[in-house]
């Protein structure tokens, strides 16, 4: 199986949003839904994907805004989410207290298990717990990528300043689970440019 990535941005936020493509069978995911959606429908239109699931690494706002136009285009396919922000794509509920509700109510919302594959078509997805910038954020490893949300970045790591954020959880999960992938293991983060983990092992200021 040869897995292709394409990463689309939105301007506001710089959020990445994912296409995950097996590139034999055209199955693909979305990951996060960023405020340009538009962007990455159009990259799944050219790559004729057949997308079979929209996986959240987390829910802040940047990173669910364009829900609802990815389920307009692509069907109602199933939106996981780990079980602890649930509640927020649910019941349209506030991530923060910093912040207000986002009014994100969808249907088809699927759990994202923690150490369970998450089989999306012919993909199959290692679901890794990775909280601390919020409670229930999480990594998805696929052959030798890994998307980070909001956990990893380029020489950097997510806030961790909200009421619901965990500092030393976050480095600590990054630490066990993340840095110990192999370490040409590319890095694909919420926001910003891919790493390696053996790049972010050496040279990241705030794991070293
Ligand atoms: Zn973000």
């Amino acid at each position: 199986m040869t897995i292709r990535v394409e990463v689309t941005a939105d301007r506001r936020f710089g959020t990445n949003s994912y296409l995950v493509e097996d590139d034999t069978t055209h199955d693909a995911v979305v990951i996060d839904a960023n405020l340009e959606p538009d962007l990455v429908i159009e990259v799944a239109r050219r790559a004729r994907a057949k997308v079979k699931a929209i996986v959240l690494t987390h829910t802040d706002v940047d990173h669910i805004a364009g829900i609802h136009d990815l389920v307009a285009a692509f069907g109602p396919v199933p939106i996981a989410v780990h079980e602890a922000e649930r509640h927020v794509v649910v019941e349209g509920k506030p991530l923060r207290r910093e912040f207000g509700p986002i009014a994100t109510k969808v249907d088809y919302v699927v759990a994202l298990p923690v150490g369970e594959p998450f089989r999306a078509g012919s993909l199959e997805f290692e679901v890794i717990h990775t909280p601390g910038h919020s409670p229930g954020g999480v990594s998805l490893k696929i052959d030798g990528f890994v998307f980070t949300g909001d956990a990893l970045f380029a020489s950097s790591i997510g806030r961790s300043d909200f009421q619901n954020s965990d500092g030393a959880a976050l480095i600590e999960g990054i630490k066990a689970r993340l840095l110990t992938l192999p370490e040409d293991t590319i890095v694909y983060s919420g926001h910003g440019p891919a790493t390696t983990i053996g790049r972010e092992r050496k040279a990241n200021p705030f794991l070293t």
